[in-house]
């Protein structure tokens, strides 16, 4: 009983310049890097350690590749590749297969 009332009041007071949203059921850890919050889904599988903005910096600063998403021009189905290729692809792995093989 009562469960949802100790969860509210065992939260640290929102910070003024980070509104939390009411609905959200996202819990709140420090990044490990700047201290900012981090909000976080406990259903997730991986709980992050850092904020959107120290990760980022570490995947420049250490060269890691990010992996970006996107829509192939041609059958819509969206794919994935890392941030460090030259050349970002316009269509999925199966679709630049079939143009291989029609080259070929
Ligand atoms: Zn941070
Ligand atoms: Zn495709």
């Amino acid at each position: 009983m009562f469960n949802w009332l100790k969860k509210l009041f065992s939260k640290p007071e929102p910070v003024a310049s980070m509104p939390i949203k009411e609905e959200t059921k996202l819990l709140e850890k420090p990044c490990r890097t700047c201290g900012k919050p981090i909000f976080y889904d406990p259903s997730w599988e991986h709980i992050p350690n850092y904020c959107k903005d120290c990760k980022r910096k570490y995947q420049d600063e250490h060269n890691i590749p990010r992996i970006m998403k996107r829509k192939c021009k041609r059958c819509g189905k969206t794919f994935t590749f890392l941030s460090t290729i030259k050349h970002y692809p316009n269509y999925c792995k199966d679709c630049r297969a079939k143009f291989k093989e029609k080259k070929a």
